[in-house]
């Protein structure tokens, strides 16, 4: 499995370094390895560090000939390099202490990653998972995409009429609430399935019942974005990973060299249906 990471630098003699934790992967950093980062910066680089859009961290100007000892001490504080190129990146995920989280999904990315992460692909492949509707990780331009969602009902609770959940930042953001005097009305065609208003009802007057999960297929940022088609919404992390397992099968039996997920579609006029 070759992961990469190793970047040419912009000075002859100096490389960027891109860098996320070993396996067990995790888009979280310990505070020993940013000390350990910030090190290396100063040490063997300019003393600055750039965070990625897709949660990895780089070192740029490293010495090229100081590289053997460098990595040696990113291996001994649980830190590797890449992946880049065509294989499948470090699949990102929100952050699981956002309030947001319909469903946290840093569990599916681990879970994604030990399966993938650094395997090699026809073309480039991004997987990216949002707790929210928000899509903050940009589920909808990535080659596969996924945005928790959930299914909301009312219960006999009574509602205290805090109007939490009908106003930013933490309510409703699509106007589907309404208070009344006979309690809350839910307008289930304004309704996006965000689950915010079931994140900040304490008494429990709206609640969860069920979760759920859309996948989007073939978006890509780049020279020639694309916005990821609606697949299909399942209804477990498990039938989630089969189908995504599906997916990437699919998309190694077809597609060309160089080829994503989007360009397969444009050949081929559809998906692995
Ligand atoms: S997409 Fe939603 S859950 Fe994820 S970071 Fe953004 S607001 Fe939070
Ligand atoms: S789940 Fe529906 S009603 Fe509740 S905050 Fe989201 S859009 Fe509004
Ligand atoms: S449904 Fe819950 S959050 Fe909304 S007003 Fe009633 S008690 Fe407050």
């Amino acid at each position: 499995m070759d992961n990469g990471g190793i970047l040419p630098g912009r000075i002859e003699g100096k490389v960027t370094l891109r860098l996320r934790p070993s396996a067990p992967y995790s888009s979280e950093l310990t505070a020993n390895q940013i000390g350990v980062i910030a090190d290396i910066a100063e040490r063997y680089g300019s003393g600055v560090v750039h965070v990625t859009p897709r949660q990895t961290v780089e070192i740029p100007d490293v010495l090229s000939s100081c590289l053997e000892e460098v990595l040696q001490q990113l291996k001994g504080a649980g830190l590797s390099t890449g992946p880049i190129g065509r294989h499948l990146r470090n699949v990102i995920a929100c952050s699981r202490w956002c309030l947001y989280n319909a469903t946290a999904m840093d569990r599916m990315a681990k879970r994604l990653n030990d399966l993938y992460m650094g395997v090699v692909m026809p073309g480039k492949m991004v997987i990216s998972l949002s707790g929210c509707d928000f899509s903050c990780v940009r589920s909808r331009t990535s080659d596969i995409g996924v945005i928790a969602r959930v299914e909301i009902e009312l219960t006999d609770r009574e509602c205290k009429r805090c109007s939490l959940c009908v106003k930013e930042p933490l309510g409703c953001q699509v106007d589907a609430i309404t208070i009344t005097d006979e309690g809350v009305v839910i307008d289930t065609d304004r309704c996006v399935r965000c689950g915010f208003c079931t994140n900040i009802c304490r008494p429990g007057t709206i609640r969860v019942r069920a979760r759920s999960f859309d996948l989007f297929l073939g978006g890509k940022g780049g020279i020639r974005p694309r916005e990821g088609v609606f697949y299909k919404s399942l209804s477990s992390e498990d039938s989630l990973l089969e189908e995504i397992e599906r997916v990437i099968r699919w998309y190694r039996e077809v597609a060309e060299e160089g080829e994503r997920i989007a360009d397969v579609f444009e050949r081929q006029g559809g998906g692995p249906i």
